[in-house]
């Protein structure tokens, strides 16, 4: 992929840099300009609440208008921020001869693959080349009025390049027979506590992924944001998907408080590579609804020969709040190679208002404290644990707290797996 002459790195490094501090006027004539010159949304589907016929479901586009606004304020993390440091990142990548470090060419693939949920197809990309470049020029020119009015011969190359690297990905994804995006129709809701939801969609097309991952999610109940959840059960070639759900924001609340029967969900990307390993005990550690991705390992697991031991330790604030501990207990009996330790911050398993919870955590004794330190402590006191995989899922602060007492514990940093981005 050579295409640029040797010392390109530093001068496209200084020209990002100079169109940098004038960002928002270099997105809003690159979006201009896309809208204009672009061809028009490729067709995907769209969340719908129940009782909109099905046929409305997919449909291409009339316009860009459904591409999140940069300033949205669902955004959690600040995109501003994050295509400034995406940019920094694709300049720093640009090798001395001119061709992309590895690690840009897989974001860029992902990204390539990950646009097409709105619409972007490969050939959207030779218009968002030209775009970007008006948008370059246009920033450019604010920094330095009349100096800059064409973008370096060298940042265009690199531009081009990067724009070709999407748009091959996104065509493979196509060929492949990805579809961009499914319609994920809701046929259950159950609200298993105050802040819990499991929901279990029917997908038409079935889009696969691998137990552990993460899939994209689009609801109605806030059409301009999409999540990651993890489906709880691994893929089933008739479509049908669970996910579970915690409200703790925008999306999450708005999903727990609205979802029913009927409502039309979208499905988009699958990513992440948690995996267990039929060949090695796991000691797997789940913080509410991190529990899913587990879940889909473990029946997963289940179907394979070779079963090695796997101990769950499944945490929550309060017992009610273990929403499925019944469903867990059930596994635990019928499986010998899989043990369950329910962990609470408070409460007894007296307080337990569903009866369900209550009969379950007779069998399986409930702990008190974080999970990640019951968990850390057992491998402690059994030494043999120290060698197993650790499968870490939940919230953010959860994780980073999770491995970090998991190696202070003196378990191989190799070997605690997590997602998070
Ligand atoms: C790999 C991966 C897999 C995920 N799988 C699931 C899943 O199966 N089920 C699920 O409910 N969520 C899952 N999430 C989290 C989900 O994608 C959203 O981040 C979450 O629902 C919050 O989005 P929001 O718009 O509701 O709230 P926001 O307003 O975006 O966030 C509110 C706050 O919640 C924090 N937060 C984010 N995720 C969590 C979490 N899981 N637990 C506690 N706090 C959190 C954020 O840091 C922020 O401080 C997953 C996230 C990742 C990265």
């Amino acid at each position: 992929m050579g295409r640029h002459s040797t010392d390109t790195e530093a001068g496209i490094s200084a020209a990002v840099s100079l169109a940098l501090p004038h960002v928002d006027t270099a997105i809003r004539h690159t979006c201009a300009t896309f809208r204009s010159i672009g061809p028009a949304p490729a067709a995907i589907h769209r969340p719908a609440l129940a009782g909109r016929p099905a046929a409305e479901a997919i449909s291409t586009p009339a316009d860009w208008s459904h591409l999140p606004e940069l300033g949205s304020d669902h955004h959690r993390v600040d995109p501003r921020g994050l295509l400034v440091r995406s940019l920094r990142f694709l300049a720093s990548g640009i090798t001395a001869d001119g061709e992309l470090g590895e690690d840009q060419i897989e974001f860029l693939q992902s990204l390539g693959r990950d646009f097409r949920k709105f619409g972007i197809e490969d050939a959207h990309y030779g218009a968002l080349a030209l775009a970007i470049r008006r948008g370059w020029e246009a920033a450019a020119d604010a920094a330095e009025p009349l100096r800059h009015a064409r973008m370096p011969r060298e940042l265009a190359d690199a531009v081009d390049l990067c724009c070709h690297v999407m748009a091959v990905s996104a065509a493979e994804d196509a060929a492949a027979g990805m579809p961009a995006t499914v319609a994920a129709k809701v046929i259950a809701a159950e609200r298993r506590c105050s802040d819990v939801i499991v929901v279990r969609v029917q997908m038409d097309p079935p889009r696969p992924w691998w137990p552990g991952q993460y899939v994209e999610v689009n609801t109605p109940y806030t059409p301009d944001v999409w999540r990651y959840l993890s489906p709880a059960i691994p893929f089933d070639e008739q479509g049908l998907a669970e996910f579970h759900i915690r409200g703790v924001g925008t999306f999450s609340d708005a999903a727990v408080r609205h979802t029913e029967v009927g409502d039309v969900w979208v499905v988009a990307q699958a990513y992440g590579e948690m995996q267990l390993n039929p060949q090695h005990d796991a000691i797997l550690v789940a913080g509410s609804t991190g529990l899913a991705a587990l879940r889909a390992l473990i029946l997963d697991l289940s179907i394979h020969a070779a079963k090695p031991k796997i101990k769950l330790f499944y945490g929550a604030q309060s017992p009610d709040e273990l929403y499925e501990l019944p469903g867990l207990k059930g596994f635990a009996s019928a499986w010998d190679w899989l043990d369950v330790v329910p962990v609470v911050e408070h409460g007894d398993a007296g307080s337990a208002h569903n009866t369900a919870t209550r009969t379950a955590l007779d069998e399986l004794p409930l702990r008190h404290g974080r999970v990640a330190d019951v968990a850390v402590e057992y491998v402690r006191d059994h030494p043999r644990w120290l060698d197993a995989d650790v499968l870490i899922s939940g919230g953010p602060k959860m994780i980073a707290y999770s491995a970090e007492a998991f190696q202070r514990a003196g378990v191989d940093p190799a070997a605690i797996q997590y997602d998070r981005h």
